[in-house]
């Protein structure tokens, strides 16, 4: 997954190394190690590399665990923590969201309908 590439020219030990990775529009690329960061995940055991592709340019992840993970560290990469998506830090002033029982008892509820609108 990672090789060097060139020595390294400044204090970030990851200029000497460059990435092969698999964007998934592109397939197989070649990235520059310094334009990619690790991300930890929920599990103990699986981290994340972000990076742009240097084909499409699109900005992707894959997971890496084991020995890619001790690479990337020997190769100067720190660990940045995990981030909660935004959504689940936006205020809910309305109601809990749907649950798998609210879906279940829709279901019911459409099932026992007989076709009547009662209300109008
Ligand atoms: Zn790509």
């Amino acid at each position: 997954m990672i090789s060097p590439w060139h020595p390294s020219q400044t204090n970030d030990r990851r200029n000497g190394y460059e990435l092969w990775i698999t964007c998934s529009d592109c397939g197989d690329v070649v990235v520059p190690a310094e334009v990619c960061e690790l991300h930890a995940t929920m599990t103990a055991t699986e981290h994340r590399v972000a990076f742009p592709c240097s084909s499409c340019g699109r900005r992707e992840s894959i997971v890496v665990t084991g020995q890619d993970v001790a690479d990337l560290l020997d190769a100067g990469f720190v660990i940045h923590g995990s981030s909660v998506a935004a959504e689940l830090l936006e205020a809910r002033p309305c109601a809990e969201p749907f649950s798998w029982d609210d879906l279940l008892s829709f279901h019911e509820k459409l099932q026992a309908w007989d076709g009547r609108v009662d209300a109008m």
